[in-house]
């Protein structure tokens, strides 16, 4: 399906029934390999808050839940490289298992940031869950993700959570811009 935000058109590149299936699969093997380790999800917003809602929804293990926002797209289409952060942690962490959820892993500039925060707070194991992953367009060097739900191409994405200048959000499926409507 095509659908128009501001003056950009997107298409359908995963439907919420793939996505609900792939993190159903990827809270089966948290509830594994996390059983009696009450790991600390921190939630990057704001694009990782409803893959966030959807995953703990699948987690039955005891755990905890918190959130941290940096920015680094800054309204347009491509990330700025400059990472800035607008809500700090409030959990300690130190001696925790983590996992950090994100929304999308692009140039790998905002998690490699976080990263080097979280291991100077001693946690104990930090595991990172992303849902998508576009591995063409990373930039920096970053362990490797533990949960992916999709690879996708070095291509722009909105909804479930990613925006596009702030709309897009509230989408359930998620859309890729459509490369011939980029001129208008
Ligand atoms: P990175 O630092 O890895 O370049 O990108 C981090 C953040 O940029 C992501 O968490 C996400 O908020 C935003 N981002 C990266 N790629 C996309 C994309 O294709 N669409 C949208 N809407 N945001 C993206
Ligand atoms: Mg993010
Ligand atoms: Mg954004």
């Amino acid at each position: 399906m095509a659908i128009q935000i501001k003056n950009k058109s997107f298409e359908t590149l995963i439907e919420y029934s793939m996505i609900e299936k792939r993190t159903r699969l990827i809270g089966i093997e948290i509830n594994v390999d996390y059983e009696d380790k009450q790991p600390v999800f921190v939630g990057v917003l704001n694009g990782a808050f409803m893959f966030m809602a959807d995953l703990m929804k699948e987690v039955k293990i005891p755990c905890e839940a918190t959130f941290v926002k940096f920015a680094s797209y800054h309204g347009g289409l491509k990330s700025s490289g400059q990472v800035t952060e607008h809500l700090a942690l409030d959990i300690d962490l130190a001696g925790r298992h983590v996992i950090v959820v994100e929304d999308i892993v692009d140039t790998g500039q905002t998690l490699k940031h976080f990263l080097q925060q979280l291991t100077q707070l001693n946690p104990a194991s930090v595991a990172i869950a992303s849902l998508l992953v576009k591995p063409k367009a990373l930039e920096v060097d970053l362990p490797a993700i533990d949960y992916v739900g999709f690879e996708i191409g070095n291509e722009f994405v909105v909804g479930y959570g990613l925006d596009y200048e702030g709309l897009g959000r509230n989408l359930c499926d998620i859309y890729r811009l459509n490369g011939e409507a980029e001129e208008s």
